[in-house]
């Protein structure tokens, strides 16, 4: 089993490009997932997930949803806020907005800090909040803000949670096994992440990784959700090994083949390598006129938000259509008001790849029409 399979390169954020191996670790004989050798995956798997973060798996576990990254965000927001605490969120991009509205949906009580999407966020003003504020059970931050490619100070924001007595929740959807993270140094409680992006897995599995004394004190805590609770997912691992319904079964085939890959390319390695096609990204970027919507002191590396330049001709369709016709996928961008397209660095690609790409952009370019340099107002 070892035909090659097309090989598309996805700049979009996730899911990304993969392995043939990863791909062909789907195809396995059928098995009832309630079988001991399914639960012999899991088990692991588990570990090595919270490993990825340094995390000492006596203090810190990982439960696993079948389901697409949002659900860690439900899971996390509705599980851990204990009676009679409120939420802060600091809002500052699409993911945290998206966190926000969670809480809105199941009526939880919260304050959000609005801070700007394309701007550095200020912890003093966190600080301030709760000097205000005495019942946080949680502050939870958007580690990587994919729609902007913003990257926001967790350690900091980790660090100022704890000095007021609440714990801390990150969204590492996109950063986690792409940016070296440890939970000790960067101050999270519980982050997570999502099979399709960091480890470069497939779509379906999500996972939750934090503190075991706290997951076992949210036992207690208010449910509010049947399927999407994190104590009743991790007491069921606990003491089965399973997840409580069906997991999905291939994809953890995968997953488990994409581990695999991920710690023989080892963190430092894998996070040179996201860098280098960043800097491939940036380079065709600057050769072309491109300008982003982010300073790039600012961003996390992994995406790139270029804006529309002011060009009449220009048609992003068009240029996405151009494109995905020779194998490489383009994706609009999330930034409210701002006309932007975006170029992420996930996945089992390489700098090779994206001077590929610029040379089919170009040509997509000089078909529509499209000026180079690019033509920006201001
Ligand atoms: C991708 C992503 C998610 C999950 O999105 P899904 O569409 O549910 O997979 C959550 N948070 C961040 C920051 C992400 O980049």
């Amino acid at each position: 089993m070892s035909e090659k399979v097309k090989r598309n390169i996805l700049l979009n954020p996730g899911p990304s490009t993969t392995t043939d191996t990863v791909k062909y670790a789907q195809i396995v004989p059928d098995i009832c997932p309630r079988e001991k050798e399914f639960a012999g995956i899991m088990a692991p798997m588990r570990d090595d997930l919270v490993r990825i973060v340094h995390g000492d798996t006596k203090e810190f576990t990982s439960v696993l949803f079948c389901g697409s990254g949002t659900i860690c965000i439900d899971v996390t927001l509705n599980s851990l806020l204990e009676e009679g605490k409120q939420a802060l969120v600091i809002k500052n991009g699409s993911y945290s907005s998206r966190a926000c509205d969670v809480l809105e949906y199941y009526g939880l009580p919260y304050t959000a800090i609005e801070s700007p999407t394309d701007q550095l966020f200020d912890p003093s003003v966190l600080e301030e909040t709760l000097n205000k504020l005495d019942n946080v059970g949680y502050v939870y931050m958007t580690h990587h803000e994919t729609g902007s490619g913003l990257l926001n100070p967790i350690r900091e924001v980790g660090a100022i949670a704890h000095k007021h007595g609440a714990f801390f929740i990150t969204d590492t959807t996109s950063s986690y096994a792409m940016i070296p993270i440890d939970v000790n140094s960067d101050n999270i409680d519980f982050c997570m992440a999502s099979a399709q992006k960091g480890i470069m897995g497939m779509t379906g599995l999500s996972y939750v990784i934090g503190r075991r004394s706290i997951i076992e004190k949210s036992k207690d805590f208010p449910k509010h959700s049947y399927y999407c609770n994190l104590y009743r997912q991790y007491a069921y691992f606990e003491e089965t090994g399973e997840m409580n319904f069906t997991p999905p079964v291939q994809t953890i085939y995968a997953a488990k083949q994409a581990l695999i890959e991920y710690f023989a390319e080892g963190e430092e390695e894998k996070w040179k390598r996201h860098q280098r096609i960043m800097a491939a990204i940036r380079k065709g970027i600057d050769d072309l006129g491109f300008k982003e919507a982010l300073p790039r002191d600012i961003q996390s590396g992994l995406v790139a938000a270029v804006r529309y330049p002011d060009d009449p001709a220009w048609d992003f369709e068009k240029i996405h259509d151009h494109c995905y016709e020779r194998g490489f996928t383009i994706y609009p961008g999330k930034m409210q008001g701002k006309g932007t397209f975006r170029l992420c660095a996930l996945g089992a690609i390489d700098a090779a790849d994206i001077e590929e790409f610029w040379k089919v952009f170009k040509e997509a370019l000089d078909d529509a029409g499209v000026k180079t340099p690019a033509v920006y107002k201001e």
